[in-house]
This record gives C-alpha cells, structure tokens and sequence, in this order.
C-alpha cells in the first residue's frame, strides 16, 4: 500500500519562491493538484521502480520511495535536499497536465525505446532535470 503524506511548510514554501511556471502550471498550481504517496515494499509499483530512482509520477499523484520519504520528511539539510527533487517531480505533474497522462506515458515510452532505453536521455526527463537545475541553482 502507498500512504499518502502531506509536504512539509519548508518544501512547499521553497517551492512557491523558487519555482517557475512550468507548460502554464504555476508552482502553487502544481502544489495544491499534487499528492505525495509513500510506497511499501508490498506496493506492486515499488517494484516497477528501479532502485535508484527517486521517485514515479502518475497523472497528479508523485510516488516515492523510503529514501526520498526519510528526506522529504526529515531533518532541515535532508528536506534542503529533497526540495529539487520534489521539484522535479512536479514538472512531470506539469508535463502530465499538459499532455495527459495518457499522452505523457505513450510519450515517455516511445523516447525510452528511441533513447536505447537510457531514461535520462528522455525529453521529459531532460526537461524536468534542466528545471530541476535551476532550481538548485536559485535555492
Ligand atoms: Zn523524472
């Protein structure tokens, strides 16, 4: 089961400051439609999801692993930390309202395959690490 947590005062404000809007979300935008989603070990999607991989967004709904829960949850420094990744996260939400989920998984699948399977390489993921970037870069 994934539970579903709320982000802390800290995070949500460092994102309303230091964000940008993103395909016409502004960050409060993608703050109030976003929920956060804690995985388990026994959630079927905590296995789709490779282990070095921070996070998964679907539709408005960003999943997260134990790792990135004890940051976004945890101390000043570890929450100083995950405050570009939630970043990020929130430009896949904003990818995913502009496109469609739908749109945005046929999408993110067909570059993965073109990509030669490199995720990285993905435009959605590029454009979600270049905001990511930047956002580190103004923190
Ligand atoms: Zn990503």
């Amino acid at each position: 089961m994934a539970t579903k947590f709320e982000l802390s005062t800290f995070i949500k404000e460092t994102i309303q400051t230091t964000g940008v809007d993103v395909r016409g979300s502004t960050p409060l935008d993608l703050l109030e439609k976003a929920t956060f989603h804690h995985l388990s070990g026994s959630d079927p999607l905590f296995w789709l999801l490779p282990s070095d991989r921070w996070g998964m967004t679907i539709g408005t709904k960003v999943y997260v692993k134990h790792f990135a829960f004890w940051d976004i949850t945890g101390s000043y420094q570890a929450q100083k930390k995950a405050a570009p990744k939630v970043w990020h996260e929130l430009v896949h939400v904003a990818q995913c309202l502009d496109l469609g989920t739908i749109g945005f998984f046929a999408d993110y699948l067909w570059e993965w395959i073109l990509s030669g399977f490199d995720w990285r390489k993905i435009d959605l993921e590029e454009e979600a690490f270049e905001y990511e970037d930047r956002f580190r870069e103004r923190m």
